[in-house]
């Protein structure tokens, strides 16, 4: 598969990362600041290939708009939380989760807060509708696995597959997950 095309999209989104810890003879201390409730103004490159081009093209960049919009909607601005979290019901509460399916197709990407029926302030809403929940740690690394998921069970209909995902949580880091 020698042709690659790679589309980029920039968004916010706040994470913690829970899991952190740092071994002192490599760090310059010992704050777990990644612990800390935080955000990102963030990258990805989304890379895709296929066997065989289709009028001159992997595909059409334009075949990426629901992506654009995929991230808007559940990660710009919003806070990835693991359901997993320690400190997931103090965060959170006891609430139930809505799915969100990849769009158009049956499986999950992650669940948002199901405000059904919920009697909360109007503020408290405000807070609850901005958790985009997931069920692992959401460092670089597990979020650009997550995204390359989510994009190659949408493209493979077209018989397009992620070569990768690079998810860049800063200018000068970033992480990148190989599919192929
Ligand atoms: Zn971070």
């Amino acid at each position: 598969m020698p042709h690659t095309i790679s589309k980029d999209f920039e968004f916010c989104y706040g994470h913690r990362v829970w899991s952190q810890v740092l071994n002192g003879e490599y760090s310059d201390n010992l704050l777990c600041a990644c612990r800390h409730l935080h955000g990102h103004e963030a990258k990805v490159t989304v890379s895709l290939t296929a066997d065989q081009l289709v009028d001159g093209m992997v595909t059409d960049f334009r075949h990426l708009e629901w992506l654009k919009r995929f991230l808007n909607t559940h990660v710009d601005h919003q806070f990835i939380i693991d359901a997993n979290d320690p400190l997931f019901a103090r965060l959170v509460g006891d609430v139930n989760l809505s799915p969100v399916q990849i769009p158009g197709r049956d499986e999950i990407a992650g669940y948002t807060v199901d405000l059904e029926g919920v009697n909360v302030s109007g503020a408290e809403r405000e807070m609850l509708e901005g958790f985009f929940v997931v069920d692992f740690v959401p460092t670089s690394e597990n979020l650009s696995a997550w995204l390359a998921r989510v994009v190659s069970i949408k493209m493979r209909d077209l018989g397009v597959a992620v070569s990768n995902v690079v998810w860049w949580e800063s200018p000068k880091s970033r992480s990148q997950y190989d599919v192929l």
